[in-house]
């Protein structure tokens, strides 16, 4: 039998990382090699497995991603916009495939993730449920079809703690949508809308935001003409779903060249 691959989980303690730590444990042909937080959390020293609710698996929460990278084969990093670019530059230094799963990214940081690319195998996804990536490729199909004479609107819905905004699947809709159509989303997006707007510029997307309560992550991609609407709706009713993509992700990039990847090509929806 093969050796078991080593995944370490970036931001463990936090809402994804307990998930994932769980969907590694029932990943047959992995292991957990190791957990990491924010030096201060509190929950470092704790036994990660005890953490997130599975039972002793005898790794500790660490505070070093220094010593989280040397332990692993692939890490996985859930955790905030503000260290995805000096997680990215451990995994490259300690040459160790890297899946992201942060969201709220800026572009100078995503340039930055192509850069390392070239050397590294690397995932980067803003959501990794098999549903969401499937709703990319079908909302880009219905696009090419409705490309004149609908106007085309995204909503999206997440509990009351997420903070960027809109989701950053909310986001790669919308570039997977306006892809499809010739137009380049930094040009056409509308981020909200208040007082007097004057009428709907048809080339123009939309998007609306609600946060409330706990509602793990809901997107709609809106085709509406006259006398008719079209709607594609995704609803996430657990974070196992992404925890269990992420795991794939890792899973498969493990024994992948460099290069930056997403979970279409995991999935095989290009
Ligand atoms: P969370 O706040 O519950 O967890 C984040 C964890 O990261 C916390 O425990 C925090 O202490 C830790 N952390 C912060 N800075 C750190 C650092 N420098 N080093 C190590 N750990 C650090 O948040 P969450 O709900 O688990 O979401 C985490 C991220 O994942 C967000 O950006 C969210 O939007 C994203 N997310 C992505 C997907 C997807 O499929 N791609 C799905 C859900 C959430």
């Amino acid at each position: 039998m093969s050796h078991p691959i080593g995944i370490g989980i970036l931001g463990a303690a936090g809402r994804m990382g307990r998930m994932l730590i769980q969907a590694v444990v029932e990943q047959p042909g992995a292991q957990l090699a190791a957990a990491c937080d924010r030096p201060d959390a509190p929950e470092c020293g704790q036994d990660a497995g005890t953490l997130a609710g599975v039972g002793s698996l005898g790794v500790p929460l660490g505070r070093s991603p220094r010593d989280l990278f040397a332990a692993s084969d692939v890490v996985i990093d859930f955790t905030v916009a503000a260290a995805t670019r000096d997680h990215a530059d451990l995994a490259l230094a300690s040459a160790t495939p890297l899946v992201i799963g942060t969201t709220g990214v800026d572009m100078a940081t995503r340039q930055h993730l192509e850069h390392i690319a070239r050397s590294l195998p690397l995932v980067y996804a803003p959501n990794y449920s098999v549903g969401v990536n499937l709703m990319f490729k079908i909302a880009a199909e219905v696009a090419r079809v409705l490309n004149d004479g609908y106007d085309i609107e995204i909503l999206e819905t997440h509990h009351r703690h997420k903070v960027d905004a809109p989701s950053g699947t909310a986001l790669r809709l919308g570039e997977v949508i306006a892809d499809a159509v010739g137009r380049n989303l930094s040009e056409v997006a509308v981020y909200g809308r208040e007082g007097h707007t004057g009428p709907r510029n048809p080339h123009t997307i939309g998007f609306a935001t609600m946060r409330a309560g706990d509602a793990v992550g809901e997107h709609t991609a809106l085709f509406a003409g006259l006398g008719e609407r079209l709607e594609i709706t995704h609803r996430a009713s657990s974070r196992m779903t992404f925890a269990t993509g992420a795991v794939r992700a890792a899973m498969w990039v493990a024994q992948k060249p460099a290069g930056l990847y997403d979970m279409r090509d995991i999935l095989g929806f290009r």
